[in-house]
């Protein structure tokens, strides 16, 4: 059985543990490897070879690290299809959307090539007589990351090229569920000429997670995850007086006007609801249908639900492959049941889908509920599959308040013709990311990615402006050269 192990100091790490997790094929359910779960002490070497990288790397010009970066994303982009493999044989996504995620991740370390640029500081020239001032930013020390299973390319590629450009050391703590792939992302970033110990891949489960939230070491953690873990991470970490990022769950509503392009709105739904089985944090799960649409709406939907091909990653036709596991199967086909149970009408039903071949798989068709209540369990909580619930309601305003009402705030569209209604959505609606005739409006790298509400813990969002920000400390000096200092103390507050 292969043994997938950690990343650490510029090689394979075995550690100590014995300890190990199952990785699964979800289009078979069979187990095609095992990855190490490690203890205190792999965690504590890891550390050790962190700090001791941080040393050099955080003294080096921002000039040096770009060009290590630079051809770090040479190196990804003629890699490209082996990441996109890596990602799909063990998330189960479509291969044609895990080249999409990685190529999103790519972006980021392109940005994060800018590091010159962005790490410019201000300066201003006699803030007092003869006086000047000026602020830079300066790296954390360690930075830590943890991942989640549905994005295992992308995700973590948010954190590490940003910090690491900004002159700290990372330790990546990736999903249990598909390490695999931030292992061959850390081997090419020292094909690039990254220094050994910049960038450590520790794989592990909630164990290794405490060491990374209780460590005095770890100067901050980014996050990524469900509600219920985010908020635990942003607490654990504050309590050591780490900074932290903390992105959670979602529950992205897509509200269609009366006078929407149905034909545009329909395309963008479909993809957005069940594109990588729902799996996705910035995926539709909820389309708000104003006034007189709902039926055709509805209808159009259900009809493309009928043609849309659920198959493994391996077979080139397919619209959307398995979910990660038998539990999270279980876990959305009993939403399903409950929201039969609690009276929404199942218009498509998606349970029991069987594949010819792939009967241990974890697949499971696309479902779609209509007349949709907000005191519906389904509507309050995050599915994560490939479940549409559409709510009616007869006017804008309703529309928005169950938008800002929901505890959710990641992502959230709007399909109109009327520019007035566009302009008042995305200033009033309380959420993070904002679409326009866009179903999914995920931030470029050179943008930040980060909702509001339950669905970010902490001040920054990731990547962009933000993620230098994050990744660094401001400090600002004042200066003055002594043949301008005039003679005798000051006891009042100096002013010009
Ligand atoms: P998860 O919260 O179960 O796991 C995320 C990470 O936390 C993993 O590395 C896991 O090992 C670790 N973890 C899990 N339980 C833990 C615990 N009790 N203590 C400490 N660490 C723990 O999330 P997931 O199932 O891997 O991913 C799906 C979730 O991620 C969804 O809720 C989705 O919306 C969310 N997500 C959010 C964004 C965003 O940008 N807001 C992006 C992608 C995914």
């Amino acid at each position: 059985m292969k043994r997938i192990n950690n990343y650490l100091n510029g090689k394979d790490f075995a550690g100590t543990s014995k300890s190990t997790l199952p990785v699964y094929n979800p289009a078979t359910g069979e187990v095609i490897s095992e990855v190490v779960l490690s203890n205190k002490d792999d965690f504590d070497k890891a550390v050790e070879v962190s700090n001791k990288s941080f040393q050099d790397w955080s003294r080096k010009t921002p000039l040096y690290r770009s060009r290590i970066i630079s051809k770090y994303k040479d190196l990804l982009e003629s890699n490209k299809e082996e990441l996109a493999k890596l990602v799909s044989e063990e998330h189960g996504k479509t291969l044609e959307d895990a080249k999409g995620s990685v190529t999103r991740g790519i972006e980021v370390v392109e940005f994060a090539s800018g590091i010159p640029h962005l790490l410019k500081g201000e300066f201003s020239q006699n803030v007092g007589t003869n006086i000047d001032s000026w602020s830079v930013r300066q790296p954390l020390g360690i930075c830590a990351g943890i991942t989640p299973f549905n994005f295992p390319a992308m995700v973590p590629m948010w954190m590490y090229p940003v910090s690491i450009a900004c002159g700290n050391s990372f330790i990546l703590k990736p999903s249990e569920k598909d390490p695999s792939c931030s292992i061959r992302l850390a081997e090419l970033f020292s094909e690039a000429g990254l220094p050994d110990g910049v960038f450590n891949v520790l794989n592990g489960d909630k164990e290794v997670v405490n060491y990374i939230l209780q460590s005095k070491d770890i100067a901050s953690v980014s996050f990524v995850g469900s509600t219920p873990v985010a908020k635990y991470i942003y607490e654990e970490s504050a309590k050591s007086g780490k900074r932290v990022q903390a992105l959670g769950g979602a529950k992205n509503h897509l509200v269609v006007m009366p006078d929407a392009n149905l034909d545009q709105t329909v395309d963008g739904i479909m993809g957005a609801a069940y594109g990588s089985a729902g799996e996705r944090c910035m995926a539709v799960s909820v389309a708000v249908a104003v006034g007189n649409v709902a039926d055709d709406l509805v209808e159009r939907i259900h009809s493309k639900t009928q043609n849309l091909k659920v198959l493994p990653w391996t077979d080139n036709q397919a619209d959307m492959g398995p979910l990660i596991s038998k539990e999270h199967l279980k876990k959305v086909t009993d939403y399903i049941a409950k929201g039969v149970e609690e009276g929404a009408k199942l218009v498509a039903d998606g349970r029991n889908y069987k594949l010819q071949g792939y009967e241990n798989g974890y697949f499971i068709g696309p479902s779609l509920f209509d007349n949709v209540s907000k005191d519906m369990t389904i509507y309050k909580e995050e599915i994560f599959g490939p479940v549409l619930s559409v709510v009616r309601v007869n006017s804008y305003d309703e529309a928005v308040s169950l938008v800002n009402d929901h505890p959710f705030g990641n992502g959230a569209s709007v399909y109109t013709q009327d520019g007035d209604v566009a302009r008042d959505f995305t200033t009033n609606v309380k959420i993070g990311m904002v679409g326009v005739n866009v179903p999914i409006p995920v931030p470029m790298a050179f943008h930040s990615f980060g909702g509001w509400k339950n669905s970010l813990f902490g001040a920054h969002a990731m990547h962009g402006t933000e993620g230098v920000h994050f990744f660094t400390k401001l400090k600002t000096t004042t200066s003055r050269w002594p043949t301008s200092i005039r003679s005798g103390a000051e006891y009042k507050m100096p002013t010009n």
